[in-house]
């Protein structure tokens, strides 16, 4: 009988890369054409309502229920010129997916006829039921329902014919239940702390954005293969598999030849992405075979991750049309490189100017650095928060392999910068300066831009890298909603600047220049950060060891880097500014316990049910046949067998140790969940599924590998990794 694997390799044999229309248009023509945005908007809204919108975006103002009537009727005639029929709050729950649920416009009438309605009301709020989302006991607390509510500052948009409406979604009693609540909330905190120390340089700041340009890395396999690994259908990775004899060994994946089928599927969703506004910028092969990456031009943060969110579902959605199956796991593929999200992450203003970007003279560059020091000082007191906002059970098969930033947070500034802040550490002192060190210095910080321009420095293994006028922050995972980390680091900048201007406001009471005060406050937070600058081998031992002797703590297990959520320090700061009270940390900590707690136990039935169905009765039933050919051969050659058939009698053995591991394993695997299973305290069973019951999943798979390589290829039940990587 043919197994579902060679089935599956003989449709892939016949598989042609499927037909995109091109599209004739230049991309400026049609981008945005799906988008509501301020154009539409002022085309479909009356002048008074759009420039209601407009403040309501610009200045984070509520929009009045009359207004918002007008907003929906104007939304509504432009969404069903466009063939709309539905409508729906569409938000980001805790569970790094969107959810969505469609409301027709149309509504019968009684005694007939019917109408398509859309108002205020269902624009700005809808009541989902918040027990079906990931809720972390908030509903054990308090009332199950809870409410979406329009986010005016992304635009809505419309796919497949539903107009989206970007929303929050909060517990009935405000307690935030998703991604996009703390994240514009942190957003607006830094705003405010930033324009409070823009002041200093510049009085027609009034307004600091978050700059966000991401990096999606996703694996690609073909659907027919994914179907027959029910390791990949239901856990997103593969369990077992052993690696192929070529994978990325030859470097000859990275910006190579993008394949046919798979051209054909980018160019497919970039259209989609474009018709949304997504203003995608990159396209390219990665490191290991079947690993690409997309990547947009940055854009404002909170746009940047629906654009994130929605391109990933588009993607999805898309791949099934070219028989591809797309994975955002961050390790599909034991061996090979994982995929990972890089932040890129910067501040601008509204006169234009990135904080983050080496000014053209000594002035800007003060202004520079100070951003610059900020940043490094608030990675150095949230750094290890920072780490635990990227912290997630698929994640850590990524962070400390050899292609992906260690699980110890250190930010590399390159040797520029560090010896820029080398010298104002040197130079600067408490005491007032001379002018001739004053000239000194400001030549020093005059050099910058014309420094960092040629310095193509790049440090690909540091987790948290200044490349240029952004921070890039690389440890977070593929397949996470990177809002979390941007919270953290929004916050923990937002911290450091209002500690910032307190300390150099005291200095300048004391009659210090201002330049002078920003300059010592700048040296004091370089050397207390210095601990977290490392421009060596992130990947190496002895950064390892060099990140202990500092005294910086990493992620050493999943679970514990999630106790950072209910440190009193990180609490204190969240709570501080708003942006998380201490109900929505401990809900968000259960949560993300919980979460962990399931895919292991999700993976852990996976590989057991894989190793007693397919592998192990595949093994016996070659084993047999070697132990049919042994009995062959002695009956042939009763006195010579034994000899002959060594290497038979051998591997015969070997499978039988293989088998019994495997059932031992297994066995003690389903006792440890037993185990676990009946401890009620949800944080705790997840820390013992990760050190008890995780472990035997890769000591399961060992043995699974070793059998792959045994067993004759025709027996083999599933699409092995040779097969999978390569499209
Ligand atoms: P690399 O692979 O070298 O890091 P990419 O071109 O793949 O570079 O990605 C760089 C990302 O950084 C892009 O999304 C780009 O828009 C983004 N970026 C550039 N400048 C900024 C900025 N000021 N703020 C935020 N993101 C930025
Ligand atoms: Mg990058």
């Amino acid at each position: 009988m043919a197994t579902l694997r060679f089935m599956a390799l003989n449709e892939l044999s016949h598989r042609q890369a499927t037909q995109t229309p091109e599209c004739e248009q230049k991309i400026s023509d049609y981008f945005g054409a799906d988008v509501f945005d301020k154009e539409q908007m002022r085309r479909y809204l009356p002048k008074e309502v759009f420039d209601s919108v407009n403040s309501a975006i610009e200045d984070g103002r509520r929009l009045d229920r009359k207004v918002a009537n007008q907003v929906a009727l104007g939304m509504k005639t432009w969404a069903m010129e466009r063939g709309a029929t539905h409508y729906t709050h569409w938000f980001q729950p805790l569970n790094d997916t969107t959810a969505e649920k469609h409301d027709s416009f149309f509504e019968p009438m009684f005694g007939g006829g019917s109408f398509e309605n859309f108002r205020g009301d269902l624009l700005v709020q809808q009541e989902p039921d918040a027990s079906s989302f990931p809720n972390g006991g908030l509903r054990n607390t308090f009332e199950a329902r809870g409410y979406s509510a329009w986010d005016p500052s992304s635009p809505t948009f419309l796919v497949d014919k539903t107009l989206c409406i970007p929303s929050i979604f909060v517990a009935y009693t405000g307690e935030a239940l998703d991604f996009k609540t703390p994240l514009l909330k942190s957003l607006s905190a830094l705003d405010k702390a930033a324009v409070d120390v823009c002041q200093y340089f510049d009085k027609d700041v009034t307004k600091v954005i978050t700059t966000l340009g991401w990096e999606q890395e996703y694996f690609l396999v073909d659907e027919a293969l994914y179907r027959a690994r029910p390791d990949l259908v239901q856990t997103g990775r593969t369990l077992m598999g052993h690696t192929a004899a070529k994978d990325q060994q030859l470097d000859d994946h990275y910006w190579g030849a993008i394949p046919e089928r798979v051209i054909s599927f980018m160019k497919e969703f970039e259209t989609a992405a474009y018709r949304l506004g997504i203003p995608l910028k990159t396209r390219h092969n990665e490191v290991a075979p079947n690993q690409f990456e997309c990547a947009p031009m940055f854009e404002e943060a909170n746009i940047a991750v629906d654009h994130n969110t929605l391109l990933m579902t588009l993607m999805r959605k898309i791949a099934g049309k070219h028989k591809l199956k797309v994975l955002f796991h961050e390790k599909p593929f034991m061996g090979v490189n994982g995929s990972g999200k890089h932040c890129n992450w910067s501040l601008a203003t509204n006169t234009g100017v990135n904080l983050l970007a080496p000014g053209k003279t000594p002035k800007t560059n003060i202004q520079f650095l100070t951003f610059f020091v900020n940043t490094l000082k608030a990675a150095c007191d949230y750094g290890t928060m920072m780490m635990s906002s990227i912290a997630s059970e698929s994640n850590s098969h990524r962070l400390g392999g050899h292609e992906a930033p260690p699980a110890v947070l250190s930010v590399f500034t390159g040797s520029t910068l560090s010896d820029i802040l080398d010298q104002i550490e040197e130079r600067i002192s408490d005491k007032k300066l001379s002018p001739d060190e004053k000239t000194g210095i400001k030549l020093d910080i005059g050099k910058i831009p014309e420094i960092l321009l040629d310095n193509t420095d790049r440090n690909r293994t540091s987790p948290f890298a200044f490349t240029g006028n952004r921070f890039e922050f690389r440890a977070t995972g593929s397949s996470s909603n990177c809002a979390l980390p941007l919270i953290v680091i929004n916050t923990a900048v937002t911290e450091q600047l209002v500690q910032f201007k307190k300390e150099v406001d005291a200095l300048i009471e004391k009659n210090i220049k201002k330049d002078e005060a920003i300059l010592q406050v700048i040296r004091k937070y370089i050397i207390e950060s210095k601990k977290i600058r490392f421009e060596g081998n992130g990947y190496s031992e002895e950064w390892l060891q060099e990140a202990r002797k500092r005294g910086l703590q990493g992620i050493t297990t999943v679970t514990s880097a999630f106790k950072e959520y209910i440190k009193p320090q990180n609490m204190a700061l969240f709570k501080r500014y708003k942006v998380f009270t201490e109900t929505e940390l401990k809900a968000r900590y259960e949560i993300k316990n919980e979460l962990f707690l399931k895919k292991v136990q999700i993976e852990s039935r996976v590989i057991g049910d894989l190793a007693a169905n397919h592998i192990i009765p595949t093994a016996i039933k070659y084993q047999n046949v070697l132990i049919e050919n042994v009995k062959g051969v002695k009956e042939i050659f009763p006195t010579q067998y034994e000899e002959l058939s060594k290497e038979e009698i051998k591997t015969i053995h070997s499978i039988s140790e293989h088998v019994k591991s495997i059932r031992e394993f297994s066995e003690a695997m389903v006792e440890a969940r037993k185990k676990w299973n009946n401890v009620a305290d949800t944080v705790k069973r997840a820390a013992g599924y990760e050190t008890e019951v995780r472990p035997y999943i890769s000591d399961i798979r060992y043995h699974i590998d070793k059998l792959e390589l045994i067993v004759d290829d025709l027996l083999w039940p599933l699409p092995k990794y040779r097969e999978l990587m390569e499209l």
